[in-house]
């Protein structure tokens, strides 16, 4: 156990919690255990007390803190305008720095999480030995822990080849492009954020990201140089190593002037929207920040759903809200919007759909327990909607999803990301979705 009173939460973000409890509600952790300590007030009130001295930094703080699925839930509900997420934040990098770990845990956080995970090629790698495992169905032979982070492999996994370059004009004009004409002249030039997971696991989903926005008429600049936005850094306490990302990418798109940068991944979106706060002394941040645009956010804005004209699917559609994506950066409208245009009176709105599937990152590895709750609770309410398609727009959540749906049996039931689920739309010409594709 250490005791560390070294001030590490800024006062006034701390002091502006007035312990009204009216985010309880909203709190994942705290609708499963309906413990105090496991919800945002008394996750306040310990790294209060740990500041102060009144409280060691023991295990026992430190496993609500763990517990916190960072999904900010709560911010978006406090009338006081708490910023919980920065306290988080804080918190965490200095249990990082102060607490003692067990071996496990720091080899899946220093090394698992910060030092392959942000790295393509690490990753791939790392992921070799597990397909083949999962493939030979050698799970069983492995302790639980195993069995369950392999059960998050997708059966398909696609690497991305983005080009440095999309031009809008170069987009042929797919049989029956579902109303996309290609442009006389781009509407502008956006930059795109391949991502880690996505790159490696979602690369599909990348190219199609691409796709959409060239459709929506803009050239498309995918910097080769670009690396890891640091949300996994920065969620999992380890700031220094974040700012450091967050610099890297700040060079990588400073090279020509673009109208928005554009990502597909909730999680990563909400980190670089917040560079300008990672690194408050460095003026271009703010800059960069102010650029970043959410996938589903920018093609609302650029009027897409007029190009998806008057589809309609055949099968039911429901929509999950990515925690960083409706809480963190507030965005619930516009990706309903998207899917709805093809849905039409075949989209279902989900119980609870903003209550976290338990990813939130990578929590489904480092709290297991809490993260199969919170999994077995939005697959019991996504079985509720009577979907067979279910759209997000975070690869963490549709891994997590897919393996609960398995889990439950509920193979029938599809997850998609919402540009794999939109470029199926406009790339058939048929009008009329089903499971798989149009017809
Ligand atoms: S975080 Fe906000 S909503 Fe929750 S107890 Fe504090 S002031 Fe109230
Ligand atoms: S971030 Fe999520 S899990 Fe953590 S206290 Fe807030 S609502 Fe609860």
């Amino acid at each position: 156990m250490t005791v560390a009173s070294e001030p590490f939460l800024d006062e006034q973000t701390a002091l502006a919690c007035v312990h009204c409890g009216l985010c309880l509600g909203s709190c994942p952790t705290y609708l499963e255990t309906g413990n105090e300590n496991d919800s945002p007030r008394g996750r306040i009130y310990l790294m209060r007390a740990v500041q102060d001295g009144r409280l060691p930094l023991g295990d026992t703080a430190v496993r609500h803190i763990d517990t916190c699925l960072g999904c900010r839930a709560c911010e978006a509900a406090c009338p006081s305008g708490v910023h919980y997420g920065e306290l988080l934040e804080a918190t965490r990098d200095h249990i990082e720095r102060h607490h003692h770990r067990s071996p496990f845990q720091n080899f899946l956080r220093r090394v698992v999480i910060e030092r392959i995970f942000p790295h393509p090629l690490r990753m791939k790698l790392a992921l070799l030995p597990a397909r083949l495992l999962k493939r030979a169905g050698a799970e069983h032979l492995f302790p639980q822990f195993v069995q369950d982070s392999l059960a998050l492999l997708p059966a398909e996994m696609n690497e991305g080849h983005l080009p440095e370059l999309s031009r809008a004009g170069d987009l042929q004009s797919p049989s029956g492009g579902g109303g996309y004409k290609p442009p006389a002249r781009p509407r502008g030039r956006v930059g795109f954020i391949r991502g880690c997971v996505m790159n490696v696991m979602f690369g599909r989903t990348n190219e199609h990201s691409i796709r959409l926005l060239n459709r929506a008429g803009y050239d498309v600049v995918t910097p080769r140089d670009q690396g890891c936005c640091g949300a996994l850094h920065a969620h999992g306490g380890n700031l220094a190593a974040a700012r450091e990302a967050a610099r890297a990418n700040l060079a990588a798109f400073a090279r020509e002037p673009l109208d928005a940068i554009i990502i597909n991944a909730a999680g990563c979106g909400s980190t670089l929207k917040e560079y300008n706060h990672l690194l408050a002394a460095d003026p271009r941040a703010a800059a960069f920040s102010a650029k970043v645009k959410d996938l589903s956010e920018f093609l609302v804005a650029a009027g897409f759903q007029s190009a998806i004209g008057n589809r309609r699917s055949a099968i039911k559609v429901t929509f999950h809200d990515a925690c960083h994506l409706a809480h963190a950066q507030r965005i619930t409208h516009p990706p309903r919007l998207l899917v709805k245009a093809v849905a039409g009176a075949n989209y279902v709105e989900m119980p609870e759909s903003d209550v976290c599937c338990g990813s939130a990152g990578s929590y489904n590895l480092t709290e297991p327990e809490m993260a199969e709750r919170l999994q077995r609770r939005k697959v019991e309410n996504i079985l509720r909607t009577g979907a067979t398609c279910v759209v997000t727009t975070n690869p963490g959540c549709l891994l997590q999803m897919r393996a609960g749906l398995d889990a439950a049996g509920a193979t029938h039931i599809e997850t998609l990301h919402i540009a794999d689920f939109l470029e199926r739309s406009l790339a058939c010409s048929a009008p009329v979705m089903t499971r798989g594709g149009f017809n």
